[in-house]
């Protein structure tokens, strides 16, 4: 791959770039299907990914009539990482088999090693014959919906495609790799203004940030809305707060620490609740839910902003679910897309059908959801949340911060991008936006705010 690096980095035309072979193999970060039992017995805490993601070379497969080869810039750790990682709820090798058994394609997926990864900024290197609108040396970024857009089911929207997967974690060939294999219906153009790791963070988390608070799928917001956000400097959080900020609504932000309250406040929340220091305390016992705790929630949300939340956006699961459903307004919405601390959920019934209120499923974005979100972040609306960035070796390091909820934002991973700092080919607009709001998660990472 070194000889597309010097290519890209000395500004070789496409038909140059279409001119370099294709490696026969490349260097991705990749779980095996031997180790997929390795954790029997250990508490999901205590699973280290470092000890499950391996880094080495893996077969190039062979090129699909719509697909692209890219060559992988920089990368982002998403929790699926981590899921793929710790081998929970379920092993990733069921989901390559089950498409191994779809299509002569689909058959390269089922391998003994699962290349991980859901996010890329990237540069075309070689186009399939059925590609038409994208060709060797665009720069690009990549949403992770794969659809197989030939099944009817895919065109009213392409997340209820009934072969809707996730890139690089229901599909192989993902992108914390150099090179990685997508669909031509996944890629946008990168952000002239954004480094290489800056624009690799965004696709996947801000996508699904999109579609659960602006899209038409899940719960539109309307301006004036109050829209009450867990995680609110975690991965999907940071972007809600931002569409909820630029979209006219209410924020009210929930953190678990000091240094999230003054990043969150940085990022111009003004609503902001501490769960730690409140020390919410919704389960009483492992079945049990303390409702006087849902009602302390919800005072402390009426004294910030006079009122219960239009829209709850809960992810967080088992652990909140039953307060998210309580506090919610008569009327309004709890969307998820996630439960993290458990996905069998408890809530009170009676506080959602004696007030009317909605339960509503969303997950990531389909394509033109993904590139209207990446149009805002290409007109500087919205801001990418990298706090920090890894080069490819130290992938581990990167997802067990993220397991251990110790990372802000979004952590970039560099793979073939030799440094911080590379792939901004519009400086004037960095410099119009203003690069203070571009790196405030990176600055808040270093102590700076
Ligand atoms: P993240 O970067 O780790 O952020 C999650 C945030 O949630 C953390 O910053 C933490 O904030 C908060 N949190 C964690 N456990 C909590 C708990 N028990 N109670 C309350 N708050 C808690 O992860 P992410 O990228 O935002 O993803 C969040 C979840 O959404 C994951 O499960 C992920 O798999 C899922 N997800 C789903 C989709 C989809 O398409 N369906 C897409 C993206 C992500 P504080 O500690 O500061 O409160």
């Amino acid at each position: 791959m070194q000889d597309f690096l010097d290519a890209i980095e000395g500004g070789a035309s496409g038909e140059d770039i279409a001119a370099i072979p294709i490696p026969e193999s490349y260097r991705a970060a990749h779980v095996l299907r031997a180790e997929q039992d390795m954790w029997e017995g250990v508490e999901s805490a205590e699973k280290d990914p470092r000890k499950s993601l391996h880094v080495g070379e893996v077969a190039t497969p062979e090129l699909a009539p719509d697909e692209v080869y890219l060559g992988v810039m920089a990368s982002s750790i998403n929790f699926n990482t981590v899921w793929t990682s710790i081998f929970e709820p379920v092993s990733t090798f069921g989901f390559l088999d089950r498409l191994g058994k779809e299509s002569v394609w689909g058959k390269r997926h089922a391998q003994d090693y699962h290349v991980v990864g859901s996010d890329a900024s990237a540069v075309v290197l070689r186009v399939g014959s059925a590609v038409r609108n994208w060709k060797p040396g665009d720069r690009v970024v990549v949403h992770c919906n794969h659809v197989d857009d030939q099944d009817p089911s895919a065109h009213d929207d392409s997340m209820l495609a009934a072969n809707q997967r996730i890139w690089g974690f229901e599909t192989n060939f993902g992108g914390l790799a150099d090179l990685a294999v997508v669909k031509a219906n996944q890629l946008m153009p990168k952000p002239e203004h954004l480094t290489w790791e800056e624009a690799a963070v965004n696709g996947l988390c801000a996508s699904t940030s999109y579609r659960m608070l602006v899209g038409r799928h899940a719960a539109p917001m309307k301006q004036g809305d109050s829209v009450f956000v867990w995680g609110a400097t975690g991965g999907i959080g940071a972007y809600a707060i931002q569409l909820v900020l630029n979209g006219g609504g209410i924020p009210v932000g929930v953190v678990s620490s000091p240094e999230r309250v003054k990043l969150l406040e940085a990022m111009g929340c003004e609503n902001v609740i501490d769960r730690a220091a409140e020390g919410y305390q919704f389960w009483s016992d492992e079945h049990t839910q303390d409702e006087s705790e849902w009602r302390r929630l919800g005072k402390k949300v009426r004294g910030l902003i006079g009122e219960d939340p239009d829209i709850v956006f809960e992810h967080p699961g088992r652990s909140t679910f039953g307060a998210s459903v309580f506090i919610a307004k008569r009327g309004g919405t709890v969307v998820t897309c996630a439960a993290t601390s458990g996905y069998m959920l408890e809530y009170d019934n009676r506080h959602l059908w004696m007030k009317l209120k909605r339960i509503v499923s969303s997950h990531f974005a389909n394509y033109q959801e993904a590139w209207d979100m990446n149009r805002l972040i290409s007109r500087g609306a919205i801001q990418p949340v990298m706090s920090a960035s890894y080069d490819l070796d130290h992938v581990g390091d990167a997802t067990l911060l993220v397991h251990q909820n110790k990372a802000e934002g979004k952590l970039a991973v560099r793979c073939l991008a030799p440094a911080e700092g590379l792939g901004i080919t519009n400086p004037e607009k960095r410099a119009a936006i203003g690069e203070d709001k571009i790196t405030l998660f990176q600055r808040h990472a270093r102590g700076e705010l």
